[in-house]
């Protein structure tokens, strides 16, 4: 299989920040792009050769960004994999392809998959069992509890979930959520999260980003900080071994993200993957030589994938839309001349219109000698914006 050479052009399919930073890069190897996203205010949208806004299902968008690709990916998670199909069917290079797609996008199956990919890995999920009636709600062990409860479909940043304490508590959290299909899974005593991002190319190369130690606030991840300073050397080998094996499982060919948790006894367990390059990826575009974009647009253009070296260690801290309020709910802008005192600190903003509450509107990678000093200024950026310390 032969490259795309840049000018041509490439889709992808969502314009949010990731599709944004996807544009960049290409752009920046000399490719067209074209952005296809229902919403107006689209990042990425605003800085594609070709914004198509619309429906991901709107059969003449679809028309029109299959003429003009040679070539797309994903970047909004649940994207109609017949959409994707589709697109194959009228000769567009798709990456990844449906399946893989399909199976992040269903927690039962994705559960299922990477259960399964354990016999190869070592890491186990968490103990999680299937709820689709009243009755199956009965039938759970008492030791699975505590639990969470996720709706398999549509859950992202923490939504979609319940905590259950007891047996008797899960009938109700099961109405709560809709009386869809959920999995149950045993809530484990975490002593920290990871994750990794890993690339693979058609030609079945694959190369690997350093683990990163990820920090949630509410659901959201508030700070990923890499080197991992937690992990030890084998955790982290292991987690880079089996993050290899699990993309090579899924015979997926783009940019993967594979989460997981540490407990207090070292215990790594698989949580669960996401089918494109993810937030507590975004260190990459300072801190590594080729970011977690960049690479995508390698495996979408079928190109060699770039070296994933840190060259320096980094902190990266979220922006929400928080912090555009003060504490009467009024809007404000927030000192970005002082942000930007801070030596180590580079800023990223999406462009989006509108700040809201919890809504990611940027980020800041912090680089410098070592993950302490850049903590330190992650935590004077926190207190210039008034990001609460816990
Ligand atoms: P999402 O798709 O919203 O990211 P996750 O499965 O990653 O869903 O859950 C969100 C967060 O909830 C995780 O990052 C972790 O902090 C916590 N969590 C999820 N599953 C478990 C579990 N089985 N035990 C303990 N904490 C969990
Ligand atoms: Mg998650």
């Amino acid at each position: 299989m032969n490259p795309f050479f840049p000018s041509s052009w490439l889709g992808i399919l969502g314009g949010g920040q990731l599709g944004r930073y996807f544009s960049q890069a290409a752009q920046d190897l000399g490719y067209s792009v074209c952005v296809l996203d229902p919403d107006e205010d689209s990042p990425a949208g605003k800085i594609a050769q070709n914004f198509i806004r619309a429906d991901y299902l709107d059969k003449v968008a679809l028309a029109e960004f299959a003429k003009t690709c040679v070539a797309a990916s994903t970047e909004f998670e649940n994207v109609p994999a017949k959409v994707l199909d589709w697109l194959i069917e009228q000769n567009v290079y798709v990456a990844p392809v449906s399946r893989p797609v399909s199976i992040a996008q269903n927690r039962t199956a994705e559960k299922e998959f990477l259960s399964n990919c354990s016999k190869k890995t070592g890491i186990q999920t968490a103990p999680y069992c299937i709820i689709t009636s009243t009755q199956d709600c009965k039938n759970i062990a008492g030791d699975m509890f505590p639990a969470i409860l996720k709706t398999t479909r549509l859950g992202y940043d923490g939504k979609g979930q319940k905590t259950i304490k007891e047996p008797n508590d899960l009938e109700n959290a099961w109405f709560d959520l809709g009386q869809v299909e959920c999995i149950l899974e045993k809530k484990l005593d975490l002593a920290f999260e990871v994750s990794a991002i890993v690339a693979r190319s058609f030609d079945n190369e694959v190369a690997i980003f350093p683990v990163a130690q990820n920090k949630h606030r509410n659901g959201i991840l508030h700070l990923s900080i890499v080197p991992a300073p937690s992990l030890s050397e084998s955790q982290e080998k292991e987690i880079l071994e089996a993050t290899k094996t699990i993309i090579r499982e899924l015979d997926y060919v783009g940019v993967l993200c594979v989460e997981y948790f540490v407990l207090g006894d070292g215990t790594l367990i698989v949580n669960e993957i996401a089918p494109r390059p993810h937030n507590s990826g975004h260190h990459t575009l300072d801190s590594c030589f080729t970011s977690q974009f960049e690479q995508q647009v390698r495996t979408l253009a079928r190109l060699p994938l770039g070296k994933t070296d840190l060259i320096q260690p980094v902190v990266m801290l979220n922006l929400l839309g928080d912090i555009w309020f003060d504490d009467n709910n009024q809007l404000i802008q927030p000192e970005w001349d002082k942000v930007l005192s801070i030596p180590s600190a580079k800023l990223h903003l999406y462009g989006k219109t509108e700040p809201k509450l919890a809504r990611k509107m940027g980020h800041i990678n912090f680089l410098a000698e070592n993950i302490e000093s850049a903590m330190s200024d992650a935590t004077l950026a926190m207190e210039i914006l008034g990001i609460p310390k816990e």
